[in-house]
This record gives structure tokens, C-alpha cells and sequence, in this order.
């Protein structure tokens, strides 16, 4: 048995809700629990809630209240983003662009579109993994409808040249679409300095409720809806709003901005020790962007190990990690994004991803540290790939 509390690096996959988002967001489950489409006072309560939330996450990210639709989560937004515009753009184009290291809330939903008769190239990235400009210049075509490059990708932290896809389109008539799901709280987001059209987030990647996400749509962007019924969100997205869970998004992305400085300066400290311990470990590689990366991410691939087994070490000791891709066991894939960065099969299986957040110490870091190198050299003696 492990002689610490659990310690949670896992920051990218979910976030404990901050105690006062909870705090923000009990109300509306019970005392005020109205329809804000209804017309009684308790239901004004519940609407006033709405509109609050909405002109908060819209100033937050530098748009107007009209411009937000809130969903269900990052992977509605995406979805939104994506076939919204796919369909109500068809009659002029069916191409659409993304980058081959998107989430698969992005990827999946090219992949369905492709079914449906659309074209989607997939942009390459380089040993970082930043998109290629180039190629994305190359790629666009008179048919080309849709860019869709998230902002800061999920695995290994690489922050993505946004403005400077922007300003490559500016002109043309395409729309940009950024998931922004794990930039969220983490960057500042402004969506007319960005120049982005539609904007994924998510409440639970920033210590808000898992199950609400938010869309901004940049006012004049033709988008099909994906939820047909009553008229909520503008006609854009059907179904009684959830209200306590939407206070819980604005509520934490108001906090993540307003402390973002602070919280920033330390978990960026945490990680560069955790990265630079991690990098003492022989025969180990760091993954993304050395300087553009997220700053709570450090991933990297231990060679001759595989990544499953080491999280099942650290788990046996108290440790909560991730391999950051959705490979679950030797003989599966591995990682899309490690293996489009260039990174042969065999060293990406020995994937790990380690994602602090404000409540990491560094007693927890140098735990970390003083678990990692045993657990690396009894995996590789055991069971050596
Ligand atoms: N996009 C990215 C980059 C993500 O990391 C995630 C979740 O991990 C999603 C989209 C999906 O978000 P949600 O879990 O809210 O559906």
C-alpha cells in the first residue's frame, strides 16, 4: 500500500469540480430548478442564471452572448462544429482539412463525414508535433469548405499555430473551427485574436462538471443544427438547458481566467521538475513541443517498456497517469499522434502522460520522482520489448 493520498496526474482526461463551482452550481438542482423557458419566477431565476453564464464564458473568450450555444460536452461541440458546417456549406464544397493529431471527437467525425461523401485530407505534423503550414496552404482547394485544427492537442501538449492558420485563410471563404477543449482554462483564448470562427471547450477539463460543454459559432457562420426540437440556443441546439451544469462551466472558466497567472507560474514549475527527474530515467524521450506546449503536460515514451505496464506499477503505488492515447494493451495501436510525430511503433507503446493541475505539491512531484526510476527498471527486467 502506498503511504501518500492518491496522486492524481491525470489532469487532461478530467478535473476534480473546484469546491466553489459546486458551491455555484447547488442551487440550481433543487431551490431554483425552473424551466428558464418557463414564464414564473422561479423559472426568471433560472434564466437569469442562463444569461449570466452566457455573457461570462462570452466576454471570457472575447465573443458576444449570442455567439455561445451550450451542449453536453467538447465531443457535442466538435461534432457541432464539424457536420453543422459540412452540411450547410455542401451545395458549395465538400473538402475539409484537419490535422492528423486531432481527438477523436474531431477524427471520428471526418471519418463519418468521409462516408457521406465528403473529401478530408489530414495535415501532417513534425517531430514536435506542430501542424505544417505548407501543407495545409497545398491542401486547400476551391472545394474546401472547413479547417478544423484543435488549439492544443491532448497527448503530448503542442500548441498549434491558430492565428497563423487564421491568417493563411483570411480571404478565402472557409471556416476555421478550433477544439479547444484542453486549451480551455489553460491559455488565454480570445476568439477575435485567435480568428476562429466556431470554438470547441469543456466545464470538466477546468474543474468544472463533467457533461456541459460550450460552442462559440461567430455570428453569420452558416451551421446546421445536429439537435432538432424545441427552440433552445437560438434554434441551434434542442433541449431544456442545463442550468446547474452551465453556472458550473461559467463558473470555473471565470475562476481558471481570473487565476490563470498564479496557478500557471506553479503548476509550470511542477512540470519542468517533473520533466527534468522523469529525463534522468536512462533511455527516455520527451514528447511535443519543448517550448509551445501546454503548460501543465509532460509526456514522454520509455523505451523498451511498455507504457500499460508502467501505469499499472503506479497505480499499485498511488499514482494516477495516463498513456494519453486510448490504447489499452499491448497488442493495440499505438498512439495516432505519437506515431504521425514520426515515432516508431515500438518506442510509443512506452507512452506516458503526466498532467499536473493546481492541486499537485511538489512532496507529490518528488514522490513521483522517487517511485518512477525503481518502477521503470523492475518493468523493463520483467517484461523488456
Ligand atoms: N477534444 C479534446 C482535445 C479532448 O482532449 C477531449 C477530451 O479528452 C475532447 C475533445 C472531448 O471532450 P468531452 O470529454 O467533453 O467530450
Amino acid at each position: 500500500m502506498p503511504d501518500h493520498p492518491f496522486i492524481y496526474l491525470d489532469h487532461a482526461a478530467t478535473t476534480p469540480v473546484d469546491p466553489r463551482v459546486l458551491e455555484a452550481m447547488l442551487p440550481y438542482f433543487s431551490q431554483k430548478f425552473g424551466n428558464p423557458s418557463s414564464i414564473y419566477s422561479v423559472a426568471r431565476e433560472s434564466r437569469r442564471a442562463l444569461d449570466h453564464a452566457r455573457e461570462t464564458v462570452a466576454q471570457l473568450l472575447g465573443a458576444q452572448p449570442r455567439e455561445i450555444v451550450f451542449t453536453a460536452c467538447g465531443s457535442e461541440s466538435d461534432n457541432t462544429a464539424i457536420k453543422g458546417v459540412a452540411e450547410a456549406n455542401q451545395a458549395r464544397g465538400n473538402h475539409i482539412i484537419t490535422s492528423a493529431i486531432e481527438h477523436e471527437a474531431v477524427l471520428e467525425t471526418c471519418h463519418y463525414l468521409e462516408k457521406r461523401g465528403f473529401r478530408v485530407t489530414y495535415l501532417p505534423v513534425d517531430a514536435m508535433g506542430t501542424v505544417e503550414l505548407a501543407a495545409l496552404e497545398q491542401a486547400i482547394c476551391p472545394e474546401t469548405i472547413l479547417v478544423s485544427v484543435m488549439m492544443a492537442n491532448n497527448e503530448v501538449g503542442t500548441i498549434q499555430p491558430i492565428r497563423e492558420i487564421a491568417q493563411l485563410l483570411k480571404g478565402r471563404d472557409i471556416v476555421l473551427h478550433t477544439d479547444a477543449v484542453q486549451a480551455a482554462g489553460s491559455l488565454d483564448i480570445d476568439v477575435e485574436a485567435l480568428g476562429v470562427d466556431l470554438l470547441s471547450i469543456s466545464g470538466h477539463k477546468f474543474y468544472g462538471p463533467k457533461g456541459v460543454g460550450a460552442l462559440y459559432i461567430r455570428q453569420g457562420t452558416k451551421l446546421m443544427p445536429q439537435l432538432h426540437g424545441g427552440g433552445q440556443e437560438k434554434n441551434r441546439r434542442a433541449g431544456t438547458e442545463n442550468v446547474a451544469e452551465i453556472v458550473g462551466l461559467a463558473t470555473a472558466l471565470e475562476i481558471a481566467c481570473s487565476e490563470r497567472p498564479e496557478t500557471t507560474a506553479r503548476v509550470q514549475r511542477l512540470r519542468d521538475k517533473l520533466r527534468d527527474g522523469v529525463l534522468a530515467i536512462p533511455d527516455t524521450i520527451a514528447t511535443g513541443h519543448p517550448r509551445d506546449r501546454l503548460p501543465n503536460n509532460a509526456s514522454f515514451c520509455f523505451q523498451h517498456v511498455e507504457g500499460e505496464t508502467i501505469l499499472l506499477a503506479l497505480d499499485l503505488q498511488g499514482v494516477g497517469a495516463s498513456t494519453g492515447s486510448a490504447c489499452t494493451s499491448a497488442s493495440s495501436e499505438p498512439s495516432h499522434v505519437l506515431t504521425a510525430m514520426g515515432i516508431s511503433a515500438a518506442v510509443a507503446h512506452g507512452a506516458i502522460r503526466m498532467t499536473l493541475g493546481k492541486e499537485n505539491t511538489d512532496e507529490q512531484v518528488d514522490a513521483v520522482l522517487g517511485l518512477l526510476p525503481a518502477i521503470i527498471e523492475k518493468q523493463r527486467a520483467l517484461a523488456p520489448v
